[in-house]
């Protein structure tokens, strides 16, 4: 059966085709600069990786060429071999734990909630729709971000301000990158061989979070009511004490927005930089003697490792810690400087199996305390198990 996982952005749409129950990737890409000019697609077949140039106004013209380009290259012969679309969907408020069929209430709900997010669930619904467009007989499944820290408790996840902000406006921790923890929690606990087990996951690439998961569920995660919350990342704060904002309006005139802005796209990496969001160019500054990328290394790897620390805790201890997404799998220095903070708790880096990037391997010598793995996340795969599984049901 073949089911497409796709991630729609405002401007873009990533896909990947799977035939299931075989997990086999059949044809992977990307639309990119969608309704902005001057946009391309790139896909990749059969080890091939082939880009072009065309004109794409919007995200049914994209599902459209995706449709001609599946059937001039023989992966499917009509557009109703594709049994299901699964969605990744970013907020699903508090109502969502899991993987649901798309029906309007659905949709309104999205809607409802985009107010929490408001780059992501707008630009998902956009892709739904063009989605049921494109592919009237498929099932069309929402697989929400927040979905997998639905199981976090009161205690966690609410913050310490008055009630009824919570009753009344929602106010309280929902996390994101939850396909992308779940993926790799049970990952590491197929690897560990058993279920009931304490893992510290740690999604770092762009934006990033660290997640406490215990016996496959989450307790705690470091994102908040935005993504803009716990460890620093690219071009994020993380946790910040939050009367800087009050202050800083008043000493510029910035609106509430503006300075929402900076401590969204100019903070983190970048702004104590001054350099650049991308960890690949810090790692280039400090080469070259860069004294702020250097200071915002150090800063970054403080604040991942301060929430190991405190999930540590949380968890009562940890049977294995995960690397993954764009930094964790990647950047081996970076890793390195989080796991040399960790000797404390006895954890100890085998530096031969850390010089790798992106492949699934554990990095830790055979007697250090707690095993760290470098896990890929694999957000495609988690869309297209749930929504198979959904299928399956009717
Ligand atoms: P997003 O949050 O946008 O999905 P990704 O998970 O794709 O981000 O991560 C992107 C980030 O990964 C880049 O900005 C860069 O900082 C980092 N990265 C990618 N490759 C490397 C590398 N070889 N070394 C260090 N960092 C890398």
């Amino acid at each position: 059966m073949k089911i497409l996982s796709v991630n729609a952005g405002s401007s873009s749409l990533k896909f990947q085709l799977y035939e299931m129950p075989e997990e086999e990737v059949l044809i992977s890409g990307v639309f990119e600069r969608i309704g902005i000019g001057n946009s391309f697609y790139t896909i990749k077949l059969n080890g091939e990786k082939i880009k072009k140039e065309v004109e794409l106004n919007n995200h049914k013209d994209a599902f459209e060429i995706l449709v001609k380009e599946l059937i001039d290259n023989n992966v499917i012969n009509s557009c109703d071999e594709i049994k299901a679309v699964g969605h990744r969907t970013v907020q699903g408020g508090e109502k969502y734990d899991h993987t649901v069929v798309i029906d309007d209430s659905v949709i309104n709900d999205m809607v409802k909630y985009s107010s929490l997010a408001p780059l992501h669930n707008p630009a998902s619904i956009t892709g739904i729709n063009a989605s049921k467009e494109v592919f009237p007989n498929a099932l069309q499944t929402a697989v929400f971000d927040t979905a997998f820290h639905a199981s976090m408790k009161e205690v966690d996840y609410l913050y310490p301000v008055p009630y009824e902000w919570y009753t009344k406006y929602g106010i309280r921790k929902y996390g994101m990158h939850g396909t992308s923890h779940r993926y790799v929690s049970m990952r590491m606990n197929e690897i560990l061989d058993k279920s009931d087990t304490k893992i510290i996951t740690c999604h770092i690439g762009n934006g990033a979070s660290i997640s406490a998961v215990k016996d496959g569920k989450c307790i705690d995660t470091s994102m908040g009511l935005t993504p803009n919350a716990g460890v620093m990342m690219g071009s994020r704060c993380g946790d910040i004490d939050c009367s800087i904002i009050p202050y800083i309006i008043e000493q510029t005139g910035m609106s509430a927005k503006e300075v929402d802005t900076v401590l969204n796209k100019q903070s983190g990496l970048l702004g104590i930089s001054g350099v650049s969001s991308d960890s690949r160019d810090i790692e280039d500054g400090i080469k070259n003697g860069n004294e702020r990328c250097k200071l915002a290394q150090e800063m970054y790897v403080k604040r991942i490792v301060e929430y190991i620390a405190k999930y540590y805790v949380l968890l009562g201890g940890c049977d294995a810690i995960v690397f993954t997404a764009g930094v964790g799998e990647n950047s081996i220095s970076t890793r390195k400087q989080i796991l040399d903070k960790l000797t404390v708790l006895g954890v100890k880096i085998d530096e031969k199996a850390n010089d790798i990037r992106g492949v699934e391997q554990k990095i830790t010598a055979d007697d250090s305390s707690i095993p760290v793995y470098i896990i890929p996340t694999n957000e495609e795969l988690m869309i297209a198990r749930d929504t198979y599984s959904l299928m399956l049901q009717g």
